[in-house]
């Protein structure tokens, strides 16, 4: 069982809508920086100005960030805009000065998010402060080492935190940059439904022409917001040049994206839908439970006449058989390849624990 965290909301919208963030990867000079803001301004209604000017780059001899000089430009920002501006922080020394500037919101990245030394430096530095700090999930698939981030977090005091889900490192060969593993958003929202969830489409895509798939999918898995990165000449840009997009690009997907709306609808038309699907699951249940009864009595004639678990040309067979039901059913066929497996696999080990047990008894008489 999971911790229950603490929340308040970072910027209360009006019926739960999304919140939109947005903002190059990197600030790279003060002419890069202010264009950026003021052509966002003019073309989209952002909630919330993202940028990095410590930037976690794999080389040394990458673009590093402008460090702390961009920090009395965003304090201008702040003021001349009237829009919050949020930055990653990876140190106690960045928030402090951080701080100092005025800025109140702030991420962990990816990389600070697989360290628990590191985030329980920043944490011990968030005490006592009414800053907002959300936190991205860690390079590697590791729900529970971000979980404890959030708890550390927590422990310092601070409530308006959010979770941005930007893909996992897994080494998996996919046309995106990361790994988007969707099942862990829903675990995510499944064990800490408490916590916000924005989705950064840019860091999931890698390259500008998946951002819009990739954000229309989290938003139908129903996540708080996005965080998106823009900049006014991508190609001209030293980070991540390859996933920023045009602030008109950007403009294009806000207005084509479809954003599901948050407030419950009264009719009840799901609710029966509902109610015809839980009883369909629920002989689906009963029928695995009578599938399981058969394959006892199987392993037990298995058993007594000695013959191997695994009958290869009857699974051959059972698989044939059902793939052409399934086909008739008009059934996807790779979901009903994984299914057969999942319950063959399942079989197998039922029957082999079962004889195992067997023997055990044998054994000890
Ligand atoms: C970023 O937001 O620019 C960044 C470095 O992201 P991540 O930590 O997700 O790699
Ligand atoms: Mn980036």
């Amino acid at each position: 069982m999971n911790n229950i965290i603490p929340i308040e909301t970072i910027i209360p919208k009006k019926n739960n809508e999304p919140l939109l963030i947005a903002g190059p990867c990197s600030v790279e000079s003060k002419e890069q920086l202010f264009s950026t803001v003021a052509l966002l301004s003019k073309s989209a209604k952002i909630d919330m100005f993202r940028c990095g000017i410590w930037k976690p780059r794999s080389s040394p001899n990458s673009f590093q960030g402008t460090g702390k000089k961009a920090l009395a430009w965003l304090k201008d920002i702040q003021i001349q805009y009237q829009i919050p501006v949020c930055i990653e922080v990876a140190t106690p020394k960045h928030l402090e000065m951080a701080m100092q500037a005025e800025i109140k919101h702030f991420w962990i990245g990816a990389r600070t998010s697989t360290n628990p030394f590191a985030v329980d430096e920043i944490a011990s530095a968030l005490q006592g402060t009414d800053v907002s700090m959300m936190i991205k999930n860690p390079v590697s698939p590791d729900l529970q080492l971000w979980y404890g981030n959030f708890e550390r977090i927590a422990k310092a005091g601070i409530k308006k935190t959010a979770g941005i889900y930007r893909g996992f490192s897994t080494g998996s060969i996919l046309p995106y940059r990361n790994d988007p593993m969707w099942q862990l958003l829903i675990e995510f929202k499944r064990s800490h439904r408490e916590i916000p969830i924005y989705c950064d489409p840019s860091h999931i895509a890698g390259k500008r022409e998946f951002v819009f798939e990739i954000a229309q999918k989290a938003l139908f898995l129903d996540v708080d917001g996005l965080m998106v990165e823009v900049h006014q000449n991508p190609s001209k840009a030293l980070s991540d040049k390859e996933q920023q997009l045009s602030i008109p690009e950007f403009k294009d997907i806000i207005d084509r994206l479809i954003i599901p709306s948050k407030t419950e609808i009264k009719d009840n038309t799901l609710q029966k839908y509902r109610e015809y699907l839980d009883s369909i699951d629920k002989e689906l249940i009963h029928l695995l439970g009578k599938r399981f009864e058969v394959i006892k009595q199987i392993a037990s004639y298995k058993k007594e006449h000695i013959i191997p678990i695994l009958q290869i040309d009857r699974w051959e067979k059972v698989r044939k058989q059902n793939l052409v039901l399934a086909k008739e059913q008009q059934l996807d066929t790779a979901f009903i390849e994984s299914l057969l497996d999942l319950l063959h696999k399942a079989s197998i080990e039922y029957q082999e624990k079962l004889m195992q047990e067997g023997n055990k008894r044998n054994k000890e008489n």
